[in-house]
């Protein structure tokens, strides 16, 4: 089988030699298109191959349709919503996520944030301590999860809420599980985005939700910009000078929140997955996934069932 990782922003070497240990291991061919800058490159590259792995690269309906041999692709990280899985689907193509490999390096980044964002940005003025506070987990997937486990040794009162992990599962972790994302937005000093981008999730973090959080709380987001209703929250920190907003993704409206001087962090690119151990634990888990499925059938990470 003909493997192909199609990144514009490569993976770091050892993870391409991670994968390709495995790939070649397992009997099948790599080939690599790093750095691409036209869709046409991808479209080309993709003619002959069995399996596809791709980082933030789009899979859109076009690469399925030039991508005639194609069974499986597969996107190393957590979010798919770079992938059409209708398309996917409609090409009797198997698509996957990694879950879990980046949300380590993810969850240290939410705790670096909330340290810099309690201590005013670092410049130089007293701030405030974490130990104490409330944290609201949005969504207890594997993020929520180490971002729960790291703040526990800081001391912090952990809530959570999530649509379809049951309350117990939470509660398991030695977390509170609230009832619904009202209830944890009331009561959180702190809340954490960690829901994925749905249909249902988009746009969801609004005037209304945030405006529930007490006086002097912080929101943060290291989940995907289009979760935030960005005007509303822009007109609510307008109205409301205690909110503070952190992100690692930066929102479309970047020039408006940064009037927030004091309020508003964007880390200059999406970090919360750049590490190299994430990089590489990945990209051999793409690996892997697509080997037991070239192998057994398996498709246990398949996120178009
Ligand atoms: P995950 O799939 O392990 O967990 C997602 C959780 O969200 C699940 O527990 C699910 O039940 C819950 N959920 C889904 N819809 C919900 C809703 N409407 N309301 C409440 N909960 C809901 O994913 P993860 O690895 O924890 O990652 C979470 C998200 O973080 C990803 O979807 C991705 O968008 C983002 N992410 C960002 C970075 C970054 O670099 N900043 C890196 C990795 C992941």
């Amino acid at each position: 089988m003909k493997v192909l990782i199609a990144t514009e922003k490569p993976f770091a070497a050892a993870a391409v030699e991670g994968i390709r240990k495995e790939i070649e291991g397992a009997g099948h061919e790599l080939a690599l298109l790093e750095k691409y800058t036209e869709t046409a490159q991808l479209l080309d590259a993709v003619k002959d191959v069995d399996a596809l792995i791709i980082r933030s690269d789009k899979a859109t309906a076009e690469v399925f349709d030039a991508a005639k041999n194609l069974k499986i692709v597969v996107r190393a990280g957590a979010g798919y919503d770079n992938i059409d899985l209708a398309a996917a689907t409609a090409h009797n193509v198997v698509a996957e996520n990694t879950p879990g490999q980046n949300s380590n390096a993810v969850a240290e980044l939410v705790l670096g944030l909330l340290v810099y964002g309690a201590r005013n940005f670092y410049n130089g003025k007293s701030g405030s301590e974490l130990m104490g506070k409330k944290l609201g987990i949005l969504a207890f997937g594997n993020v929520g999860r180490n971002v729960a486990r790291i703040a526990k040794g800081f001391g912090m009162e952990i809530y959570a809420y999530d649509a379809f992990c049951p309350k117990e599962v939470i509660e398991a972790a030695g977390v509170k599980a609230v009832d619904n994302q009202d209830a944890l937005f009331e009561t959180c000093d702190i809340v954490s985005l960690h829901i994925p981008a749905t249909p249902e999730t988009k746009q969801s973090i609004n005037y209304a939700l945030v405006n529930k959080m007490h006086k002097g709380a912080t929101l943060i987001n290291t989940a995907r910009k289009e979760v935030i209703n960005e005007p509303e929250l822009i007109k609510l920190m307008n109205e409301r000078e205690d909110l503070k907003f952190i992100t690692d993704i930066k929102p479309d409206a970047d020039a408006e929140f940064a009037k927030f001087e004091g309020r508003y962090f964007s880390t200059p690119k999406k970090m919360g997955a750049q590490t190299a151990e994430a990089n590489i634990n990945a990209g051999i888990a793409a690996a892997k996934q697509i080997n037991a499925f070239f192998a057994n059938g398996d498709t246990k990470f398949q996120v178009n069932k």
